[in-house]
């Protein structure tokens, strides 16, 4: 038992987390960060933060995750990080050569007030960002929010440093795409679905090629992939943006369209049919194409899975912790398969509308759901051994839960350290869909054949 001081009596807490559903805002900065082209994020603050959460990201994707700090000290800590910031500037663009440089805070620098805008005015007043160079920032403390607000605070930073409007207000073609957190698979899958419908998009961040690239034998601290300035830029000239995940999306959509008049929607992650379809037909109405038979087909796919495996799915209660775009997704596309989400929680402060669209989107299961936003997986595994549930879907630090109660697990989310391969085969999507079934049909039928006796052990299910 790896958890066995859990208890299954719920006292009321106030002030404490246990076994907290979230992890640090300067994590999901840095992720954003590398959605860049010849990005390199920039830690301020102490080095034990800047290893935390590199390695982080780096056991996640499997990819060595390159990033550089400000390696505050005693004297930092007192004096303020200015001096370190200052220093490191004029050595990341000397020795690494990034294209961009993308600070983000940690507690520390934050408590200690500094002010990020005007070290890189000083940086640039002392000649020591080079021309066609630039350092931008975003504040993460991370005693607020979580690792989603960290993303959500990268990204909108790239549109308040790069984002232009056209001088006559003319817009192009192009329609942005906001595509939240999700693996660099799942970017490359929406640009897909994009490109199956004839529209051109500018996505930001985007992580495809750059934390899922090939082997090539020949390392590249700045791989091919990733959002360029020059489109950053262009994205102050599209003609719309969809911002996929309210949380991690919609503040650099908003900020886009107050800053440039771009105009947007901010949906539910593409997870799952009926959000898919949303994103299909949004995308169809502001690019003024048509869906093609390609895409169609794989829907028809999708609903064609979803046919023959719902028997197996009717009824069946589910346990979801993560991420809160995610969660909504994954809970609207359960319930449409009959399966019964009975608790959610995600660590991610989300507010209260967000909790009413769980609501909403349980409704229909016939016991009432258990939810806590923001809450942790000590309260889920308590929930968990008031009433089991028949499958939990999670990251890697729901495994321990669903070893000490003997459940199937699907691993989900961030972050995936335990397994590989996540990041390379999308679940958004119809495609995404499809996938996601088979590894939750997968994780529910291996249970029922490991319980099976001789007898009654089927070899068609
Ligand atoms: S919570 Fe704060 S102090 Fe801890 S690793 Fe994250 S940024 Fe650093």
């Amino acid at each position: 038992m790896l958890l066995k001081h859990t208890t299954a009596e719920i006292k009321e807490r106030k002030a404490l987390t246990v076994n907290p559903a979230k992890t640090c805002q300067p994590i999901g900065a840095m992720y954003a960060a590398l959605g860049i082209h010849g990005c390199l994020p920039h830690s301020h603050g102490s080095q034990g933060c800047y290893a935390y959460h590199r390695s982080a990201l780096t056991r996640h994707y499997k990819e060595p995750v390159i990033a550089a700090t400000s390696a505050f000290t005693e004297g930092a800590s007192v004096f303020g990080g200015q001096a370190n910031l200052l220093q490191a500037i004029n050595n990341i663009f000397t020795v690494y050569q990034p294209e961009i440089i993308a600070v983000h805070t940690t507690c520390l620098s934050e408590t200690i007030g500094d002010d990020i805008p005007q070290i890189i005015n000083k940086a640039k007043a002392d000649g020591k960002i080079p021309e066609d160079r630039y350092v931008i920032h975003a504040n993460t403390p991370s005693y607020v929010g979580s690792h989603v607000t960290g993303f959500a605070n990268m990204t909108k930073a790239m549109v308040d440093y790069f984002a232009e409007a056209d001088d006559s207000g003319r817009k192009e073609k192009t329609v942005n795409i906001i595509p939240g957190w999700v693996e660099p698979s799942d970017m490359a899958e929406i640009k897909r679905i994009a490109a199956e419908m004839k529209v051109r998009t500018i996505m930001f961040p985007d992580t495809e090629n750059v934390l899922n690239g090939p082997m090539t034998g020949r390392y590249r601290m700045y791989p091919d992939g990733g959002t360029t300035v020059a489109q950053l830029r262009a994205a102050g000239s599209s003609m719309g943006t969809l911002a996929l995940g309210r949380l991690a999306s919609g503040p650099a959509a908003r900020a886009l369209d107050v800053k440039c008049k771009v105009p947007c929607e901010i949906l539910n992650l593409p997870i799952g049919l009926h959000d898919t379809d949303t994103f299909v037909d949004i995308l169809r109405r502001i690019a003024g194409v048509n869906v093609p038979d390609s895409l169609t087909i794989e829907r028809g796919q999708l609903v064609d899975i979803i046919t023959d495996m719902h028997q197996y799915f009717h009824g069946k209660r589910v346990g979801l912790v993560g991420d809160p775009d995610q969660l909504l997704s994954l809970t609207r596309f359960l319930v449409s398969i009959d399966m019964c989400p009975a608790y959610i929680i995600t660590g991610t402060p989300a507010g209260k509308k967000y909790e009413k669209a769980l609501r909403e989107a349980t409704a229909e299961v016939p016991f009432e759901v258990q939810i806590k936003v923001p809450g942790d997986m000590y309260l889920f595994h308590q929930w968990i051994k008031q009433e089991k549930v028949d499958l939990i879907i999670g990251n890697t630090y729901a495994k321990y839960i669903a070893k000490d109660e003997d459940i199937p697990f699907v691993r989900y989310g961030f972050p995936i350290f335990d397994r590989v391969g996540h990041s390379y085969f999308p679940t958004v999507g119809y495609r995404g869909g499809m996938r996601l079934l088979e590894k939750i049909l997968d994780a529910i039928l291996d249970r029922k054949d490991r319980d099976a006796d001789d007898i009654t052990t089927e070899l068609v299910m």
